[in-house]
């Protein structure tokens, strides 16, 4: 008998290549979008009271009541319309799991995160992918492709990413709407960087019973890691994904860090303004290459190589990357997708990380 445990894991998830993340703790870290300056003093302050006196001895809420409170005032809705989990890829999976699963399938417009679809296939589901329209320096969505494939039978969640990751764009609302408007299936409208574009779908959820909203603090409140995201959607859709989540899936430092943020919300909008700031230079910077500079409403900004040919474009992008790396500057290189050949993601970094981002890349281009 053979004795191969590994035979029975199931084969889709034998098939999966694992995602690694890149650790990389020196030099100029533009590859994750995260919000790129430390913690205001303050906040740093009133953790540190925390420690010294939060009985983290003991389970946390696992209702994490406070924080949904605190999210209550921030989003404008009620503490029953609101779910905080393990970061906003926990959301993600806790939607699929509610909704989605074996033999269903989940509606994406690619290039987005590929946590949708990643989320989807190790949960026995299938990926209905309706493509991006590409309109000059910008993305929109196939509105009428949308709704077809969500119409399908096995259809079950579409997930629309607003502003997009990886291209940085918003969609037009009422292109979003249209879709949400025109399907019973669920919609997930994922803002993880809301902050930054400042526009939200938030104040319409009323009107449509099968809008799910996500966020994340990871983003623009600079808590990546420390995992807590959140979703907004009827008290009905909420208390069901209620069901499938850990009892303390937050933990109690988390749920208190995550509460002083939105108490000390000022210091960290102090710190978004300075990001759009620099996303401008930045931008203005960069359209002095010959590559395509794509319309952002993020914190990070997309870029095609220029080349006569995709294998062109393609070997640019892994010389720049590299190149990068080499220099100790660490950008996020997309690829294996349509639109994505050739393409590379930058975060918006300090100002002393933007100006290290240029001059490494004069000496590439
Ligand atoms: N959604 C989008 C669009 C993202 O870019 C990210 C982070 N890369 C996430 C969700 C997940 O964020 P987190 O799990 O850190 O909350």
């Amino acid at each position: 008998m053979t004795n191969d445990p590994l035979r029975w894991v199931r084969q889709d998830i034998r098939d999966i290549v694992p995602y690694q993340a890149k650790v990389y703790p020196e030099g100029v870290k533009v590859d994750a979008n995260e919000n790129p300056f430390p913690w205001p003093q303050r906040y740093v302050e009133r953790l540190q009271q925390e420690l010294a006196f939060y009985p983290f001895t003991r389970y946390p809420d696992g209702e994490a009541k406070e924080l949904r409170q605190a999210l209550s005032e921030y989003t404008g809705r009620n503490a029953a319309e609101i779910l905080v989990s393990n970061g906003s890829d926990e959301a993600i999976q806790l939607v699929l799991l509610t909704f989605g699963g074996p033999g269903l399938a989940t509606v994406v417009s690619n290039p987005t995160f590929v946590m949708y679809s990643m989320a989807t296939r190790y949960m026995g589901g299938n990926v209905i992918d309706v493509p991006l329209n590409e309109e000059g320096n910008t993305f929109r969505l196939d509105v009428q492709g949308l709704l077809a494939a969500a119409a399908r039978e096995e259809a079950r969640v579409i997930i629309i990413c607003n502003p997009n990751n990886p291209t940085g764009n918003c969609f037009a609302e009422e292109d979003i709407l249209a879709v949400v408007r025109g399907t019973d299936k669920i919609v997930i409208v994922d803002e993880a960087y809301y902050e930054f574009a400042g526009k939200s779908l938030m104040g319409r959820l009323d009107e449509f019973p099968n809008m799910v909203i996500m966020r994340t603090f990871s983003k623009a409140f600079g808590l990546a890691g420390l995992r807590v995201g959140y979703t907004v959607a009827s008290a009905e859709i909420i208390n069901e994904i209620h069901k499938v989540r850990q009892p303390f899936n937050v933990n109690a430092f988390s749920q208190r860090a995550a509460t002083i943020a939105i108490e000390e919300r000022t210091a960290f909008e102090a710190q978004v303004k300075e990001v759009l700031a620099e996303r401008e230079t930045l931008c203005a910077e960069l359209g002095r290459f010959a590559w395509q500079v794509f319309a952002t409403d993020a914190n990070y900004i997309f870029l095609r190589l220029p080349g006569s040919t995709k294998e062109e474009q393609v070997r640019r992008a892994a010389e720049i990357h590299q190149g990068l790396m080499d220099r100790g500057v660490l950008v996020r290189k997309l690829g294996g997708g349509p639109g994505l050949d050739g393409t590379l993601r930058v975060t918006v970094g300090r100002p002393e990380e933007n100006r290290k981002l240029l001059a490494a890349l004069g000496d590439l281009a």
